[in-house]
């Protein structure tokens, strides 16, 4: 067969193949500024960089591209960045950044609420930015490698989600069925903030109308069991007003953000 066949783009350069390996990171920006200066300071450093300026485009670029990280504006054309967080969120457990001019802390909540990783307040240092970014693609990849795992594992603790067992530090630790699911669920997040509303929706389902305090005790039983110094836990630790976020080895301070000392 010769002749025409439907072209559906352009084809691309023979450098946009080589430029960055694998799947890209798709920035959902409308500010032309801003995405030009992301995408030129990812370009540099190795990532493959594709671009969406309203939030249905995003969603579209979401689905056909088969992205490795979002970096999410909120305030966006056609769709609002939260809608478009909630929205692939739902599908996937790819990390999810917002940028984000807004500096209140109504905004930073409800991103992490709904399953943003972390975000960025505008105006932000690239450096700062790109290492994170590097920090939450390691994260998810280290996660990616072993999705048949049936022994979780953060800090001192293993848990064989199998066998229902759990040990700390090698011994073995009975916990009830809610402080294992509440367990599971940690350890699967990847030390992901986790909102009390997060963990009661999936721990004791969203029909649950009880009140906090019963999360809030068991996350205090699992520290008595967890921690060596439950008043002082090192794993376990509260995000203040928001939740609770478990600690991988290795990972340091702040919330919903990884500290980068040296
Ligand atoms: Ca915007």
């Amino acid at each position: 067969m010769t002749g025409a066949t439907l072209v559906r783009e352009a084809p691309a350069g023979p450098a946009a193949d080589e430029r960055g390996r694998g799947r890209p990171i798709l920035i959902i920006e409308d500010e032309p500024a801003l995405s030009e200066t992301l995408d030129y300071a990812l370009t540099r450093e190795g990532f493959r960089v594709v671009l969406a300026s309203d939030g249905v485009t995003g969603l579209e670029r979401f689905r056909t591209e088969n992205p490795r990280l979002i970096l999410l504006d909120l305030m966006l054309p056609s769709l609002p960045g939260l809608d478009v967080c909630r929205i692939i969120r739902a599908q996937s457990n790819i990390p999810i950044v917002i940028l984000t001019a807004k500096d209140s802390e109504a905004d930073k909540v409800s991103g992490l609420e709904i399953g943003a990783d972390d975000y960025v307040t505008k105006p932000f240092s690239m450096r700062e930015l790109v290492s994170r970014l590097r920090a939450h693609l390691r994260r998810a990849e280290m996660g990616a490698d072993k999705p048949e795992a049936h022994v979780l594992s953060g800090g001192p603790v293993e848990l064989d989600v199998s066998n229902h067992e759990v040990r700390v530090r090698g011994e073995r630790v009975e916990l009830t069925p809610k402080e294992f699911d509440l367990l599971e669920n940690f350890l699967r997040g990847q030390s992901r903030l986790r909102t009390r509303n997060n963990l009661i929706d999936a721990v004791w389902g969203v029909n649950y109308f009880g009140d906090t305090k019963t999360l809030d005790v068991h996350v205090k039983r699992l520290r008595a069991k967890i921690e060596r110094d439950p008043h002082n836990p090192e794993y376990l630790v509260t995000v203040r007003g928001l939740g609770y976020r478990f600690l991988h080895r290795g990972d340091a301070g702040g919330f919903g953000v990884e500290t980068h000392q040296g």
